[in-house]
């Protein structure tokens, strides 16, 4: 018997559960000899799912919170990728919407301005993309890199991004699996530590943290947002890492285009030094802040003014092709299109209020751009490209999206899909306070 199952025998797993269901915090001890009895398989799946449950009714303080994550942390590999680079660590994490690729202009952004971005990134599962999806849409680019392939490729390119190596966190898997299957999904302290485990067993020194909030969001409103952000940000601080949010916009989708293929195309077009207007502001602050929160030393007003050096003098997309070429992939390939391009009329004239970030996410997502399980296989080249967005005017008849599909049902019912939630109000909104909706809502930390 190992060490971790003799001491969950000790531990009385019924009583932690009642002291949670009653509304008590779980003492360090406890919730280190949960978490390891769960990982061994001493603790059974119905004991945790009942303390879960029990989590997401009660809450937990911030302090049992930080030692949940410390204690997921301790499941499984740490990573210390600054002792192997000799640099302080940045990193990003977004909580998942529709259409964002800001991670992927992020990084090679980042690294033009001289801090190493090395990423462990995930794949999309039901309506929201992932990142090593979009990657590997570029024929010939791989994703799996063995942990010294990437520490040596961020050494020498500055950048990588990647599956996860090595054995991260396996007690997030575990859990994360149990919530998934028993509504234990929806609880701020529950996601928070799932999060920041795996950004600290990465070994960030600082971590940029991107909350969206809306209809394609997890959080759907903002006082949830704040709520999370806070958490984050209280766990980082107890583990001596320096955390800072943006709370941002996902009522609508970041960008024009949402499927793999499309997004990368518009990544390219971004340090090309074009791209959507609230796709190149997220993008921007991010980057600034990770680059003041790196050990370059340089202020806020610093940061800012070498990321856009860096994108204007055509820097970052210079080490966009370096990166896609490290990885394998050929930065000037064509990439997959679908067969059928069908444009959708705007069916009124007005100014768009509302596209609704879910049912876009949903309606490609069923065209083959996501996954419904797991082992699904996504369809790199299928999607929607909005042609207009949320506070621009329309005339009835102009293209409002083009639906890129395998063939023309598939496109109808997308269309279908997405008509449903588009808003486009003929009066009582002006342009101008529709433009000025900023994406980054908030920022903390
Ligand atoms: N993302 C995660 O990694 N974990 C959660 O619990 C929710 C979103």
């Amino acid at each position: 018997m190992t060490d971790s199952a003799t001491a969950s025998r000790q531990l009385d797993v019924v009583g932690a559960i009642r002291a949670k269901r009653d509304g008590s915090a779980l003492s360090d001890e406890q919730i280190d000899q949960l978490i390891a009895g769960y990982v061994d398989g001493s603790i059974p799946d119905y004991q945790m799912s009942a303390l879960l449950m029990a989590i997401c009714w009660r809450g937990m303080t911030d302090a049992e919170t930080l030692r949940l994550t410390q204690a997921m942390v301790a499941s499984g590999d740490v990573l210390d990728p600054g002792t192997a680079l000799g640099r302080r660590i940045v990193d990003k994490h977004s909580t998942g919407g529709v259409g964002d690729k800001s991670s992927l202009a992020l990084a090679p952004l980042v690294a033009a301005c001289g801090v190493p971005m090395g990423k462990m990134s995930g794949r999309g599962l039901g309506h929201t993309g992932g990142t090593l999806d979009k990657l590997e849409s570029i024929p010939g680019l791989t994703i799996d890199l063995a942990e010294q392939r990437f520490i040596d490729q961020v050494r020498e390119i500055g950048v990588a991004i990647a599956g996860q190596t090595g054995d991260l966190v396996p007690a997030d898997k575990a859990l994360y699996a149990l919530r998934d299957v028993t509504g234990t999904v929806e609880s701020i302290p529950l996601i928070a530590a799932s999060i920041m485990s795996k950004k600290l067993a990465s070994g960030a020194d600082a971590i940029v943290l991107d909350v969206k909030v809306g209809s394609g969001a997890f959080m759907k409103d903002i006082a949830h947002a704040q709520a999370l952000a806070d958490e984050m940000i209280s766990i980082g601080k107890g583990a001596g890492r320096e955390v800072r949010a943006l709370i941002t916009d996902m009522s609508r989708p970041l960008g024009r285009a949402v499927g793999n293929s499309l997004e990368i195309i518009e990544v390219v077009e971004l340090l090309d030094g074009g791209g959507p207007a609230d796709l190149r502001e997220l993008v921007v602050e991010s980057a600034a802040l990770l680059v003041e929160l790196s050990d370059l030393g340089l202020d806020a007003a610093e940061a800012r003014a070498r990321v856009e050096s860096a994108l204007a003098s055509g820097a970052a997309r210079a080490k966009w092709d370096e990166w896609i070429h490290a990885q394998g992939g050929d930065p000037s390939a064509t990439l997959a299109v679908a067969p059928v391009q069908h444009v959708v009329a705007a069916p009124s004239s007005g100014v768009i209020t509302e596209i609704d970030a879910l049912a876009v996410g949903v309606a490609a997502s069923h065209l083959g751009a996501g996954r419904q399980t797991k082992d699904d296989q996504v369809d790199h080249a299928v999607g929607i490209v909005l042609q207009a967005t949320v506070g621009d005017h329309i005339e009835a008849g102009e293209p409002l999206m083009i639906i890129h599909a395998r063939d023309e049902q598939a496109a109808q019912r997308a269309e279908q899909e997405v008509l449903e939630h588009v808003r486009i109000a003929t009066a009582g909104m002006s342009v101008d306070a529709a433009e000025a909706t900023s994406v980054i809502l908030e920022r903390r930390g």
